[in-house]
């Protein structure tokens, strides 16, 4: 396909909006895949464990499709994103390999707030962007009023939107011609030499790393200036096709001798030996802004889960990974993550494919430490954050990461959604209305500035349940502030545990106190003598509850249901039940971990 005939494009909108439905339609329609007899396609592209049980993208997929129109084939090249918050740095690496977007939005929800940080995000990359209105066989589907709402919020010209159901597949072949006429061919010379830019890369147990990329022989990297033999090229078509060549404005893969995941570079820019290229502007690199400790249940089975983990990290280059050792839990990884989400993907992906059984510690956002000397360090594990003693001597401000959040929500919820943001220790709060509509139906879109730390735990369940799913949110980064904060220890038997420190604001240090001892006294089994159990900042304890000793005839095991839900992964390991985790002088099964670091 000369480029002419080449289309890159990609779909982006809010959570649930349709996207993945409406890319099963895009593949049947050109005959990518076979409709199913039975019923629908269930978004093939949806391939992971993960993305099928939740019904969420989380990793962004390719896949080419070919289009006749006007008696020629076109080769249309879609990219589908993921849409949740966590997973935007995923977004604007696939965009960066587009010319143009569909931009979805449900007629019944309307524009969300991750409408508006996608449309933003490709517009500021110069992307043709085709408006779509999904899901008009909805009884709720308002179409009219949201055609409104999205000319007044981006400006789009109502004539230009395209009505569709990507469930029934009603309108769908008019977005393919929209594709071919309305986005413009990626620019590219065939004669000139190759410059391939990477963009993604997954590791394949038979084949060693394979990359996705624009645009085979002999390659080198920009980046590394390491040489590959190409062992094979393709397009994703829906699943791998080889083919004898990429070329330019290609979007496909190449499979290449490449042992260790760290040289498939994403950002760098492949090219010809022999052939040096200028390389193509890279990517912002993706910043961790939730960092958790991971450990095997089974100290013995870290070099495995390290091996897993360095896997894993390959198809999601934007986790962090550093050694870390607790005296509670033994040998494990620091793992740092783009969100809560993003890490309990993670976590279930290692479960899921590498049949990893772990803890994984409370999350904590990189603080900010400024030294009297104006040394700057960044800590984001608490133990290692200073005690109250050193924080009077030596450090002469700590600072939190502060996000700009914005809350898209039905006007009547707008009280309850105040009194959320204050309880958080918002500020800097705004608002204005996104529509106005009839009196009970317009929405406001709130803005405020929030400390990271306070929406990392269960903000997002907070704002769902108090807007009855109404809703929507999404954040960007607003630097860092000074703040009050502490490092709260939690003592069994007068031992500090190190798995269990977190840090907190002095505003809320009573509350949590408590609240952490209660959790703590229910799930640790009685010992053979009587346990203080303590919450303490520096010296001062703030709270404390006693577990009596255990008599004869008690038995240990007052556990809940997420308990069991663990047990039944443990039962099929060897010993697991058993395992007990001495601190100091208290026995502490590995079950009472996962009760209390499970955050809910
Ligand atoms: P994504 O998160 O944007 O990928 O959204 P999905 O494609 O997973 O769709 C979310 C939900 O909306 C699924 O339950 C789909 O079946 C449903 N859905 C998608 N398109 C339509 C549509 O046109 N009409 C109706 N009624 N439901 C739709
Ligand atoms: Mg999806």
């Amino acid at each position: 396909y000369g480029s002419e005939l080449l289309r890159n494009f990609s779909i982006i909108a809010h959570i649930d909006h349709g996207k993945s439905t409406l890319a099963d339609r895009l593949l049947e329609l050109t005959g990518t895949i076979q409709k199913k007899s039975s019923g629908k396609n269930e978004q093939v592209l949806d391939k992971l464990k993960v993305e099928r049980e939740r019904g969420i993208t989380v990793k962004a997929q390719t896949a080419s499709m070919i289009y006749n129109f006007n008696g020629r084939d076109h080769m249309l090249n879609l990219i589908d994103t993921p849409g949740h918050v966590d997973f935007a740095w995923e977004v604007s690496r696939s965009l960066a390999a587009c010319q143009g977007a569909l931009l979805l939005v449900d007629a019944s929800q309307g524009v969300q707030a991750q409408t508006i940080s996608v449309f933003h995000n490709a517009k500021e990359r110069g992307l043709t962007i085709i408006p779509v209105l999904n899901k008009i066989d909805l009884p709720a589907a308002q179409p009219e009023r949201i055609t409104a709402q999205m000319q007044s919020t981006f400006g789009i010209d109502p004539e230009d939107i395209i009505r569709i159901s990507a469930k029934s597949g009603k309108g769908v072949d008019s977005i393919l011609e929209a594709i071919v006429t309305r986005i413009p061919p990626p620019s590219g010379s065939l004669a000139a030499p190759l410059k391939a830019f990477l963009f993604d890369s997954l590791y394949d147990r038979y084949r060693g790393v394979i990359s996705y990329e624009l645009l085979g022989d002999k390659v080198a990297s920009c980046h590394t200036r390491k040489k590959y033999e190409v062992t094979e090229v393709g397009i994703m078509h829906p699943e791998e096709v080889p083919t004898d060549s990429l070329r330019a404005g290609h979007v496909g893969y190449i499979a290449c001798n490449m042992k260790e995941s760290s040289e498939a570079h994403i950002g760098d820019t492949i090219h010809r030996v022999g052939e040096p290229v200028e390389p193509l502007p890279g990517f912002q690199p993706a910043k961790a802004m939730v960092f958790a400790g991971v450990f095997p249940v089974d100290s013995s089975d870290f070099p495995k889960l390290e091996e897993s983990i360095k896997r894993l990290t390959l198809t999601d280059r934007s986790v962090t990974v550093q050694r870390e050792s607790s005296s509670a839990l033994g040998q494990g990884c620091r793992l740092g993550f783009l969100g809560t989400l993003h890490m309990d993907v993670f976590r279930q992906r290692l479960e899921d494919e590498y049949d990893a059984n772990i803890i994984i510690t409370a999350p904590t956002v990189p603080y900010k430490l400024i030294y009297r000397d104006n040394k700057e360090v960044f800590v984001s594990n608490p133990t290692e954050f200073p005690e109250t003693s050193d924080t009077a001597s030596r450090v002469k401000e700590i600072q939190e990461p502060i996000v700009k959040a914005s809350i898209i929500v039905p006007e009547e919820y707008f009280g309850d959604m105040m009194d959320l943001c204050f309880s958080h220790r918002a500020e800097d709060l705004d608002h204005r209305y996104l529509d106005s509509g009839t009196a009970t139906s317009a929405r406001i879109i709130l803005t405020c500035t929030i400390p990271l730390s306070e929406i990392v735990t269960n903000f997002f369940d907070q704002l769902k349940s108090r807007s009855s799913g109404f809703a929507s949110f999404d954040y960007e980064d607003a630097g860092y502030k000074q703040s009050d904060l502490a490092k709260m220890s939690f003592l069994l038997n007068a031992k500090p545990v190190d798995a269990l420190a977190i840090i907190v604001h002095r505003s809320a240090q009573d509350k949590i106190a408590r609240e952490w001892v209660k959790k703590l006294h229910k799930v640790i089994p009685r010992q053979l003598f009587e346990v203080p159990i303590q919450a303490a900042i520096g010296r001062k304890v703030l709270a404390r509850e006693t577990l009596s000793a255990m008599r004869a005839d008690v038995t240990a095991g007052l556990y809940g249901g997420h308990y069991e839900r663990k047990m039944k992964h443990l039962e099929n390991q060897k010993e697991g039940k058993r395992r007990m985790k001495k601190m100091g002088t208290v026995d502490l099964p590995q079950e009472a971990f996962f009760d209390i670091l499970s955050n809910k």
